[in-house]
């Protein structure tokens, strides 16, 4: 991690009631802070990492490097955030989805999708989501709060403890708009990158926005991760009917950001496009798409839209797929149509709504935990 990519902590982030502080929320200059301000020095803070991260060790009596003084300190002062496994189902794919409790009653899902070469874990950064995306489950849910940097981390250190080393790839589009929580997200990634955590090169992690455009520019500052775009629209008016935070930032802006996202040479931007019957599935839009990304180095993927319940649109036929697909082909845009995964346990992409098959909401309080 470089310095422009570190972000100011604050001390300890220490709660406001003066108990124990979180220790898998805090990035390397977080932990430094904490063990200056009990004294210590600051190379603790990445003995603790490589316990928490790296072994997954939660037990501060466990972690043998540390003096027994310390370890007592820990054990009054701070403590270890893991989420309630409140289920674990496992696709006929492979695929894996958690449903993970969160302290205070609320729950977001983790995914785990195994392919030959990689493993990608898609994390939530939302108890729910405020931007009510039309063709999304998550949205339909509302939204509760932003998770804190150690609740999306200790996603990845739940799957980490399940699949170990077959993770490899991180993407922040489980339930929530990563850009709406840029703080935390940010903290989580430097850890994500941190070698004494789980050092994960850049290219590894991705973050998907529906097009929170400010907070593109200042991603590809602070630290430039992949980017990939929610995109599913050519024109303002379908963009603004089916993702309505194109309202306050029009497709015109959003392709301006990605436009100036820091890219290096070899990489390229994906542009994710939801495949929905008779609404953005034309030959006529499929040309549309090509223009507009005319100049980004990009990449389309086309998913079949995953139904949900409460969900208004169809998806698309095959052939319109392949017939849109093939028309970027056609004219040199490198595109794919993404195969539904997990889908038989409602994984897959925009099926995610924090709660059981069986319909337990995701606001669990005391009775769901
Ligand atoms: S697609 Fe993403 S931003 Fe839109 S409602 Fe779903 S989780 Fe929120």
């Amino acid at each position: 991690m470089t310095a422009t990519e570190t972000v100011k902590q604050g001390p300890s982030r220490r709660p406001p009631t003066g108990g124990p502080v979180d220790l898998v929320g805090l990035d390397r200059t977080g932990l430094e802070a904490f063990f200056t301000e009990l004294g210590e020095k600051r190379f603790r803070a990445r003995q603790v990492m490589q316990w928490l991260h790296q072994r997954g060790v939660s037990d501060f009596e466990a972690m043998t490097d540390l003096g027994k003084g310390l370890r007592a300190r820990l054990g009054e002062q701070a403590r270890v955030l893991e989420p309630a496994v409140l289920s674990e189902q496992r696709s006929a794919d492979g695929t894996i989805k958690w449903l993970l409790g969160l302290e205070d009653g609320n729950a977001v899902e983790t995914v785990f999708i195994p392919d030959d070469d990689r493993g990608t874990l898609c994390i939530s950064s939302q108890a729910g989501c405020p931007l009510d995306c039309k063709f999304c489950a998550t949205g339909y849910g509302g939204f509760q709060r932003n998770l804190a940097p150690g609740e999306i981390i200790s996603q990845v250190r739940h799957a980490r403890s399940v699949v170990g080393d077959r993770l490899t790839n991180i993407v922040f589009m489980g339930m929530g708009e990563p850009l709406l929580n840029y703080d935390a997200v940010l903290r989580a990634i430097h850890l994500l990158m941190d070698d004494y955590a789980y050092g994960l090169s850049r290219r590894r992690i991705t973050v998907s926005t529906v097009g929170v455009v400010p907070k593109i520019a200042e991603l590809g500052r602070d630290t430039p991760v992949n980017l990939a775009i929610s995109l599913h629209a050519v024109s303002d008016e379908v963009r603004d009917r089916i993702v309505p935070i194109n309202r306050t930032y029009p497709l015109e802006r959003l392709l301006q950001a990605c436009r100036d996202y820091p890219l290096p040479a070899t990489r390229r931007i994906t542009f994710e496009y939801v495949m929905l019957d008779g609404v953005n599935d034309s030959p006529a839009e499929a040309r549309r798409l090509v223009d507009l990304l005319a100049g980004i180095p990009a990449k389309v993927n086309l998913i079949p839209f995953n139904p949900f319940p409460q969900a208004e649109f169809q998806r698309s036929s095959r052939e319109a797929i392949d017939r849109f697909r093939d028309i970027l082909l056609e004219r040199g845009m490198v595109a794919v149509t993404r195969t539904p995964r997990g889908d038989d346990i409602d994984a897959a992409c925009g099926q995610l709504q924090g709660r059981d098959r069986d319909g337990g909401d995701s606001s669990l309080g005391a009775e769901g935990a």
